[in-house]
C-alpha cells in the first residue's frame, strides 16, 4: 500500500496515543506520561523486537510523538532517546551495548540524551573540537557542549566527538556514551525563555576517563554512523512540530467556532478561517513528507532518508511557526492568557526552526544537494 496511506495498524497506533495523550494533556506529569508511554510500548517502538522494542520504525514512532504533541503534551526526549541514541546503538553498537542499552531504552526505564553542538562550532558541525584521546584500555574525552536537552533526566549522554588524530579537517565523528556522574562531566542549567519540562544545558567534558566499550561503532566510521541518528532526529523534529501546531490550530479552530462579537462567530470571517485553513493544509503537506522520509529510512535508504528528512523537517517547523502564530491571534487577547496556554508555544515552535538544524542551514543543503548550486562558506 501507499506509504501515505496509513495501514490500519498505524491508524490504530494513531488512536490510542492520542488517546494517552488525551488523558494527560497539557498540564501533565512528564514522568508520569513517559512511564505509561513505554509501558504501552510507545516509546520503544522503532527499536528491534529482541531488545524488547516493538520492530517497527520511524513510521510509528513519529506518529506516537506527533499524537502526544497534537493533545499537547510532546514528550522532546523521543527525538533523543529511542529516535537518535537507540538508533545509533541498534545499528552500530556491539552486542554488549544493545543488551545494556536498548531494553532500557525501549521500556522507559533508561533514557539517553544526545549532545553534538558546541558554543564554537554552533551549526557548522565541522568545526567540533570535542576530542577523544587513547588510553591503555580506554579514552579520555574533553570538550564543551551547549543546548543539550535533559542531561539531568538522562542515565547517559550521547557525546559526538573527534578522534586526536582527527582533530582538524572534514569531521570524522565518534560517538561515546557518557553516563550522567561520571567524573569530569559537568553540566550547568541554561535560563531558556522555554516552558518545557526538559531543561537545556551547557557541559564541560574535562577529561572525563571512558572505558574502551563507551566508544558506539567504529571509530574511523564517520558521517554514515552519525546521519544514521541525525535523519530520526529530522523526522521526529518534524514530528513534534506538525503535533504542536495541530495542538495549537485545534484551539482556535473551537474557539473560532464559540466565540461571537458580531453577528457570526468569528470563524466565519475568512481573515480569520483562511490563515487557519492555510495552517491546516500547510501541515498536513509537511506530514506527507515526514511519512516520505520514515518510508525512506525504514526501507533503509538513507542518502534518500536525508533530503526528505531535511525537507519535512523545515516544512514542518515553518508550518508549526505559522499555525501557533495565527492560532494566537484567533483567540485575541486569550491568546497571550495562561489560561488558554498557547503564548508559551510562540516560543517553543520556534525551536523547530532553529534545531536541531536551523532552517536556513536546510536551505543551504538544499541549495547544494539537490539543486547543485555553488557554496558561499
Ligand atoms: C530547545 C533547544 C534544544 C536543543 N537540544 C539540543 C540537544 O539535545 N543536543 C544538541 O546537541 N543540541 C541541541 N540544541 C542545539 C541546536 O541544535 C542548535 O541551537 C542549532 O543547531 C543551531 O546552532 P547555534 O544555536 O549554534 O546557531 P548558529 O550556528 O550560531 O546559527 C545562528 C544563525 O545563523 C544562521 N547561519 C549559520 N550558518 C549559516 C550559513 N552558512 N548560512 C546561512 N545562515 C547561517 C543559522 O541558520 C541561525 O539562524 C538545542 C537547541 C534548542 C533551542
Amino acid at each position: 500500500m501507499s506509504t501515505f496511506i496509513e495501514s490500519e495498524e498505524r491508524t490504530a497506533l494513531r488512536a490510542a496515543v492520542a488517546a494517552l495523550g488525551k488523558r494527560h494533556g497539557r498540564d501533565h506529569d512528564r514522568e508520569a506520561l513517559w512511564a505509561e508511554a513505554a509501558k504501552l510500548g510507545y516509546l520503544g517502538v522503532n527499536l528491534p523486537e529482541e531488545y524488547g522494542g516493538g520492530g517497527g520504525g520511524m513510521a510509528e514512532l513519529s506518529i506516537v510523538l506527533e499524537e502526544l504533541g497534537a493533545a499537547g503534551c510532546p514528550l522532546l526526549m523521543m527525538v533523543v532517546s529511542p529516535a537518535i541514541c537507540g538508533t545509533v546503538i541498534a545499528r552500530f553498537g556491539t552486542e554488549e551495548q544493545r543488551q545494556a542499552w536498548l531494553p532500557g531504552l525501549a521500556d522507559g526505564t533508561r533514557t539517553m540524551a544526545f549532545g553534538i553542538t558546541e558554543p564554537d562550532a554552533g551549526s557548522n558541525s565541522h568545526r567540533i573540537t570535542t576530542t577523544a584521546r587513547r588510553t591503555e584500555g580506554g579514552w579520555v574525552l574533553s570538550g564543551r557542549k551547549v543546548f543539550v536537552s535533559g542531561v539531568d533526566i538522562a542515565d547517559a549522554t550521547l557525546i559526538v566527538g573527534r578522534t586526536e588524530d582527527a582533530r582538524t579537517g572534514k569531521l570524522k565523528p565518534c560517538l561515546f556514551i557518557v553516563p550522567r556522574d561520571a567524573p569530569g562531566f559537568g553540566r550547568s542549567q541554561i535560563d531558556m525563555e522555554l516552558h518545557a519540562q526538559e531543561k537545556q544545558f551547557e557541559l564541560v567534558l574535562d577529561d572525563v576517563e571512558l572505558p574502551e566499550s563507551a566508544l558506539v561503532g567504529e571509530e574511523d566510521a564517520g558521517l554514515l554512523q552519525l546521519f544514521a541518528g541525525l535523519n530520526p532526529e529530522r523526522i521526529m523534529t518534524a514530528a513534534f512540530a506538525i503535533g504542536m501546531g495541530r495542538y495549537a490550530l485545534a484551539r482556535a479552530v473551537d474557539y473560532a467556532k464559540d466565540r461571537q462579537v458580531w453577528k457570526a462567530p468569528i470563524g466565519a470571517h475568512q481573515a480569520i478561517a483562511h490563515p487557519l485553513a492555510q495552517a491546516h493544509i500547510e501541515l498536513e503537506l509537511a506530514r506527507l513528507m515526514m511519512q516520505k522520509a520514515s518510508a525512506l529510512y525504514d526501507a533503509g535508504d538513507d542518502l534518500g532518508a536525508g533530503e526528505a528528512a531535511n525537507m519535512a523537517k523545515y516544512a514542518a517547523g515553518e508550518a508549526c511557526v505559522k499555525a501557533v502564530d495565527q492560532s494566537v491571534h484567533t483567540l485575541g487577547g486569550n491568546g497571550l492568557t495562561r489560561e488558554y496556554g498557547l503564548a508559551s508555544l510562540v516560543t517553543a515552535a520556534r525551536v523547530a526552526r532553529i534545531a536541531p538544524v536551523s532552517r536556513e542551514m536546510i536551505l543551504n543543503f538544499v541549495s547544494h544537494q539537490s539543486l547543485g548550486l555553488p557554496k558561499s562558506y
